[in-house]
């Protein structure tokens, strides 16, 4: 079977990811979560103290990129690859709410966005490659066999999200989860350098109202129909 690209954006948490793990998992292709790496970028400019509420040195984080050092390593026992910073498992640390809020800032720099964009690229020479993100259609990988544009409403978005922190066991409240997803939406789609829109040949799918079995043999048969036409 012929193994093509399959680039995944969307809003922020319309799960994505779900979508680009079971795909990877049916195709047997690697799955690369974009988001995960600006967000490392983002644990790794908390932890130097270049960013913080009400300040952001910028100028810090460009000079450091060259010491950021990303990789995935797939986990057997979870199925898919987790996220590294310089040899460190950060899969947990980028995933909280303090990481949300600052993540979309540090992913409109064009240096941190050209340094994961060639990473990116890189991974996905061999095709066989499903990546998730906001411009992985209209940046990474412009010649994509396919793509895919998913979306929900802000507020079931917020919920998902909300109830896989409880989860996890932070503590968080709805509307700050709510009002962190608008912002990020709002930050994603203005920025200058690669503003996350819909790439003219993407598939649109909301899956508001969708259950995620719904979700995925809709996912399945317009993967498996785009496979076969190409063959
Ligand atoms: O996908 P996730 O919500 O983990 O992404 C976190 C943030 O990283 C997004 O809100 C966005 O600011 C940024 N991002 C990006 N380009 C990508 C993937 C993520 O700008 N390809």
């Amino acid at each position: 079977m012929r193994k093509i690209t399959i680039a995944i954006d969307g809003f922020s948490s319309t799960g994505k990811s779900t979508i680009a793990k079971q795909l990877a998992n049916k195709f047997q292709y690697v799955y690369v979560d974009s988001g995960a790496m600006y967000r490392a970028v983002t644990l790794y400019a908390m932890q130097k103290g270049f960013i913080s509420k009400n300040f952001f040195n910028s100028d810090k984080l460009i000079s450091d990129l060259i010491k950021i050092n990303l990789t995935f390593k797939f986990n057997p026992v979870l199925g898919f690859a987790e996220m590294y910073l310089n040899n460190t498992n950060i899969e947990k640390e980028i995933r909280t709410l303090e990481v949300s809020k600052f993540v979309s800032k540090v992913a409109e720099i064009s240096e941190v966005r050209r340094k994961l964009v060639e990473q990116q690229q890189q991974m996905g020479i061999n095709k066989g490659v499903v990546m998730d993100g906001r411009d992985i259609g209209t940046v990474v990988f412009q010649n994509a066999e396919l793509k895919l544009f998913i979306n929900a409403s802000a507020e079931k978005r917020a919920k998902r999200r909300f109830d896989e922190l409880i989860q996890r066991g932070d503590k968080v409240t709805f509307d700050e989860i709510l009002k962190n997803v608008q912002y990020r939406d709002h930050v994603d789609s203005t920025r200058e350098d690669s503003p996350l829109i819909i790439a003219e040949d993407a598939i649109e799918i909301d899956n508001s109202d969708m259950t995620l079995e719904e979700q995925f043999k809709k996912i399945y048969k317009i993967t498996l129909d785009k496979i076969n036409e190409l063959s």
